[in-house]
């Protein structure tokens, strides 16, 4: 058997598209739209500048020109984006509903050309929809939804991309594991 190594090089190519784009879609999540945090309730930013401060913060490189409209834009987004990290079947419709809300499409862009899943003149704020909400139907595309995942620690509703080999991960974070594993320990002890 040969291997083609374009196959290979391509599929890799489109492996990073996606994860970086699904870690994007958890970000926006955990960052406008979770109650509960590592055992705490959380308010989420409730308005669009204080959005924007927490986004700002999150966002590692810092983005381009963002408006506290494109966080409030951004906070409705999470929200849309949220449901498709919850237990059971995936909330197709809503996710479709979302594609076309913010026109995904492939298109190639610079030089050399790259792919992207939003219109070369879309604005950040539907590119970054697009793109974030793309990436999430490929997982749910190819059967992998219940890699997009909530923490089963008490009390936190932050949302991940396991991306473990036998989509094994349970928790946001070591210190939910932690806190899990400590409970847990408790638990036993009193029984
Ligand atoms: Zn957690």
């Amino acid at each position: 058997m040969t291997i083609d190594p374009w196959r290979i090089t391509g599929q890799s190519q489109i492996d990073s598209y996606v994860g970086r784009w699904a870690e994007f879609a958890v970000l926006l999540v955990n960052t406008l739209a979770a109650d509960r945090a590592h055992g705490r309730t959380v308010t989420p930013p409730a308005d669009g500048a204080d959005r924007l401060t927490r986004l700002l913060a999150a966002l590692t490189p810092p983005a381009g020109p963002l408006t506290a409209a494109d966080a409030d834009r951004l906070a409705e987004v999470a929200a849309g984006l949220r449901p498709l990290f919850a237990d059971g079947p995936p909330q197709v419709d809503r996710l479709n509903e979302l594609l076309v809300r913010h026109a995904a499409v492939p298109a190639l862009y610079g030089d050399p050309p790259k792919l992207g899943f939003h219109r070369l003149e879309a604005d950040l704020v539907d590119a970054w929809a697009a793109d974030a909400g793309t990436a999430l139907a490929m997982v749910i595309g190819v059967g992998q939804g219940t890699r997009l995942r909530s923490c089963q620690a008490d009390g936190c509703d932050l949302v991940f991309f396991d991306v473990t080999r036998n989509a094994s991960r349970r928790f946001c974070g070591l210190s939910c594991q932690n806190r899990a594993k400590a409970s847990a320990y408790r638990a036993r002890r009193r029984g």
